[in-house]
């Protein structure tokens, strides 16, 4: 690490965000599996594309499969699994791009490690739903296997989710739509 020198590029992050027109930000779902992360983070991105933002959605299947496809679901990777997440967010929000990541990134600590990492950029937006109402959605199936036992450490059920103690944006994604909750980040997100 000695031997790594920071070196000031010459085109800024504010050069890069003017050519697009807007800023670059990321915007950070966590919540339940089943919460609805997926689901706003898609819509969402669909909505920004449209209005002709640079936008770029990371999810367990892009980030699982490639990036981090040597770690496992141990604290200590789960932990580099968040931090790599962030940091690539960080990369991609300095570009001028407007990163969704939906991860259910369930520890307090985690989170803050990746608000550290990517800065004023970081927008933390938390899906609230119950456990009871994620159960009964089980869109993948996995509460099932996670109450049968099939599935270990899964959390909710036999491990922790941490609720957000100071979100920018907290949306109900049990109470109201999907489209509701979109507004409700689209009207709190200064993206120009
Ligand atoms: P996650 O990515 O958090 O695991 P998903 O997006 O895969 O969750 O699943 C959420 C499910 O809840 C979907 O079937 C979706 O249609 C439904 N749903 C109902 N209301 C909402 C809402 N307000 N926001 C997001 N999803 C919702």
């Amino acid at each position: 690490m000695s031997n790594i020198f920071d070196y000031k590029t010459l085109v800024s992050t504010k050069d890069r965000e003017n050519i697009k027109s807007h800023k670059g930000k990321v915007l950070w779902l966590t919540g339940l599996s089943g919460s609805g992360k997926s689901t706003i983070a898609n819509s969402l991105e669909m909505i920004l594309n449209k209005k002709n933002l640079h936008t770029f959605l990371l999810d367990g299947d892009n980030v699982r499969k490639g990036l981090c496809k040597d770690l496992g679901f141990s604290i200590d990777d789960r932990k580099e699994n968040i931090r790599r997440i962030a940091e690539v967010s960080k990369l991609f929000s300095e570009a001028g791009v407007i990163v969704i990541t939906a991860f259910i990134s369930p520890i307090e600590n985690d989170r803050v490690i990746a608000k550290q990492i990517i800065g004023e950029k970081y927008n933390e937006i938390y899906c609230d739903c119950s456990i009871e109402e994620c159960i009964n959605r089980d869109t993948k199936g996995l509460y099932k296997k996670a109450i049968s036992g099939q599935i270990k450490e899964f959390t909710g059920i036999s491990s922790n989710y941490d609720i957000p103690t100071n979100p920018d944006i907290i949306v109900d994604t049990e109470k109201t739509d999907v489209e509701y909750c979109i507004e409700k980040i689209l009207n709190n997100i200064d993206f120009t």
